[in-house]
């Protein structure tokens, strides 16, 4: 692969960062995740703005100009002749001698590469189970300190399972990498309400845009796994995986462990939107 480090493209194999670098050692930086169909981007305005606002939040700034940015994204699918998959952008605070004050005038590290992979496949649904959210308070915020995360999908991993929606006071917040919905008997979808409680996923709003459009009816609020374990339904999204049906959740199938038709739908047309829209 042909990476992107600092202003220069280069092998992957040539490419470095600092021990130093404050992404290394304090998990100082935030990243970006960019579906790519058909060698274009998908969202991408709405990638750039919430990496901005991550940005922001933790008093940084962008190190290069927006029209740079995009055409690292366009010049990294060019060279690497990417068709499907993601692009991958991180960017730390940068490299400064270990200190927990944030250092004045450190260069920020800029990092993208792709990564192939189908996103168009039909899907099958997946097997989640439930864990306690230990993450810090301010998941609005995209950073690089996937650990909590990390350690969620192992331990659906060792269960058995695909993935694990975590678990705050009662309520589900996310999936470990993605946001969570659930189907009443009613036709009615439920996704909880945006906070510091949780990330606010680019596919997220596309897709409560869609249905919105196609006269679904949208609740947003907290919801229990045993509120979601009675849904005729369940589906996660996110820019790698755009709406993917939920089986299972704690051993119990809903609808007898069928992919239900609100999420593939939801899946299809958000698919056909996205090749239309992307740049
Ligand atoms: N929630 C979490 C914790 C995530 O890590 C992600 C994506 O990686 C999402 C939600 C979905 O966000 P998006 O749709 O912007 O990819």
């Amino acid at each position: 692969r042909t990476v992107y480090v600092n202003g220069s493209y280069m092998p992957e194999e040539n490419a470095t960062v600092s021990i130093f670098d404050r992404g290394f050692l304090f998990a100082d930086g935030v990243y970006e995740v960019t579906a790519v169909l058909d060698g274009k981007l998908v969202d991408y305005a709405g990638h750039v703005t919430r990496l901005e606002r991550s940005l922001g939040e933790l008093q940084m700034g962008m190190p290069i100009s927006s029209e740079e940015l995009l055409e690292v994204h366009r010049e990294l699918i060019k060279r690497n002749n990417l068709e499907e998959g993601a692009l991958y952008l991180q960017i730390t605070r940068g490299a400064e001698d270990r200190n927990f004050l944030f250092p004045k005038d450190a260069k920020q590290t800029i990092v993208l590469f792709t990564q192939a992979k189908s996103l168009t496949a039909e899907k099958s649904g997946l097997r989640v189970i439930s864990v306690p959210d230990i993450r810090w308070g301010r998941r609005d915020i995209k950073t690089v300190q996937l650990l909590a995360p990390s350690m969620a999908k192992m331990m659906a991993k060792a269960a058995g399972k695909d993935d694990s929606w975590m678990v705050q006071d009662g309520f589900v917040t996310e999936g470990t990498s993605n946001n969570a919905y659930i189907v009443t008997k009613e036709g009615k979808i439920i996704t909880r309400n945006l906070s510091t409680s949780i990330l606010h996923g680019i596919t997220r709003a596309a897709v409560l845009k869609l249905a919105a459009e196609l006269d679904m009816e949208v609740e947003e609020r907290p919801f229990t796994i045993e509120e979601a374990q009675q849904a005729v339904e369940a589906f996660v999204t996110a820019a790698t995986s755009f709406v993917c049906p939920v089986v299972e959740i704690d051993n119990v199938e809903l609808s007898g462990g069928k992919v239900g038709p609100v999420a593939t739908r939801l899946n299809q047309i958000y698919i056909e939107e996205s090749r239309k829209a992307a740049i």
